[in-house]
């Protein structure tokens, strides 16, 4: 791992999920946006894995399926929906989920998540995950609705069952008042 890994919380989410995914997986990209993660899934599940990804915007989907014709990628699932449906279209046990919150880059910033939707989204992955599978959250609570959506998560998660699933967070203290953070969720 190198430093710039370490210090842009969407790439330290992405290495942490490198030793946890496997070629043949099925994995899921609970925010599509740009389509990033979506990539990144693709290729570490390979063409035998399959990977789900939500967005609720026409943009993210468009801007997702070119950047997947242009890697050639063929198992990636674009579905245009809430995060919160997804046990709608996974009817399998998934290895991996990764939700980066807020609002699409250079999209429109009044589109977020929304802390009430994230929750609902959040049980539903960990009843989809396998067990020693990972949910992963990077967290934004520097806009408005980010710092309720981090406080709703971390009071949700903090009081997961802990025979059943290990809780762990990463801060970048002391970036600015409001700095990013990623939240893992395992299931034992
Ligand atoms: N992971 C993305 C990437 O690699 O480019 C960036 C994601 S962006 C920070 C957050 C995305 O969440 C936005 O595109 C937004 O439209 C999407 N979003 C907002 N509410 C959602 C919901 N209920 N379900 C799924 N996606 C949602």
């Amino acid at each position: 791992m190198n430093i710039k890994t370490l210090t842009r919380p969407t790439n330290f989410a992405q290495e942490i999920l490198k030793d946890i995914i496997h070629k043949g997986d099925v994995v899921v990209d609970a925010t599509m946006g740009n389509g990033h993660d979506t990539l990144f899934l693709a290729n570490m599940v390979g063409e035998d894995g399959r990977v789900f990804s939500f967005d609720i915007q026409d943009l993210a989907i468009e801007n997702t399926k070119r950047l997947l014709q242009e890697n050639k990628i063929e198992n990636v699932c674009l579905i245009q929906d809430g995060h919160e449906n997804m046990d709608q279209y996974i009817k399998e046990e998934v290895c991996a989920i990764i939700f980066n919150l807020g609002y699409l880059p250079k999209g429109d910033h009044e589109i977020v998540t929304k802390a009430h939707t994230t929750i609902s989204a959040l049980q539903k992955s960990l009843t989809l995950l396998k067990k020693e599978g990972l949910t992963i959250m990077v967290i934004y609570p520097g806009h408005e609705e980010g710092e309720v959506e981090k406080e709703r998560i971390l009071k949700f998660t903090k009081n997961l069952d802990s025979t059943t699933y290990h809780v762990f967070e990463i801060s970048y203290t002391n970036q600015n008042k409001k700095p990013p953070m990623i939240l893992g969720i395992i299931k034992k």
